[in-house]
């Protein structure tokens, strides 16, 4: 069971979350104009929203935008996926490390300091030929801030909590995996008090590679089960 203040902490996070998610989103957009044919084409009501916000904000003087740039690449680059990337990489280098994240992932985790609120009782999960590993919330968005950074909006949609469980496999073909029908898919239902971080299978041809360059190779999808680590050379 839940303990009593979670759901009310989880929606407050889940909110700071969006907000945050959507101004990130917001700068995606701007550093990626040149990719759309129409650069006002894509800008839905909740980002005009927040970007009115951010200016009005700005223009009282209540925040400054430099702030609010370190803030977002705080949680995309340095709380975020990197770490758990980081984790990963260990993992597949050191047996002794991948061993003691499987018995007691919070502690080897914590151990490269990746600690802190939405990760405090992990759980890894080690995928291989036979057995692919994926982790949704059903209930909510639970997701593991320290290693992963901000969930996705597409980890918080409705469609993806309840098909990922119905049809982990059609929505595996939707990100583009598709796995021998040999391998068996587990879903995994994250919650308050259990968060996942899938280890991906490391590509082959990497037996020499140094332990910073396999992190390169781990994206966030494959830690959350939706994707699978970059083979080496393949495009970003
Ligand atoms: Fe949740």
């Amino acid at each position: 069971m839940k303990s009593e203040d979670s759901p009310m902490e989880s929606s407050i996070c889940d909110r700071a979350a969006s907000m945050c998610h959507m101004a990130h989103e917001h700068h995606d957009h701007d550093g990626h104009d040149h990719e759309h044919g129409d650069e006002h084409s894509d800008i839905g009501p909740m980002d005009l929203r927040v970007r009115a916000l951010e200016t009005v904000l700005t223009q009282k003087g209540y925040i400054d935008p430099v702030a609010l740039d370190v803030l977002i690449d705080t949680y995309q680059t340095r709380i975020g996926p990197r770490n758990g990337a980081r984790v990963v990489a260990r993992a597949w280098v050191d047996a002794d490390f991948a061993d003691w994240l499987a018995r007691d992932a919070t502690a080897a985790i914590a151990s490269l300091g990746f600690t802190g609120r939405q990760g405090e009782h992990m759980a890894a999960v080690f995928n291989d030929a036979d057995q692919h590993h994926m982790v949704v919330c059903t209930l909510c968005s639970c997701y593991p801030w320290p290693v992963l950074g901000l969930p996705p909006t597409w980890y918080k949609s409705a469609p993806y909590r309840s098909r990922a469980v119905r049809d982990p496999r059609g929505v595996l073909a939707e990100f583009g995996v598709q796995l021998p029908a040999s391998t068996a898919i587990r879903v995994w239902d994250s919650t308050a008090e259990l968060r996942y971080l899938v280890i991906p299978r490391r590509p082959e041809g990497t037996e020499d590679w140094s332990e910073e360059a396999l992190a390169e190779l781990v994206t966030r999808d494959s830690m959350i089960g939706t994707g699978l680590a970059r083979q080496p050379g393949a495009a970003r």
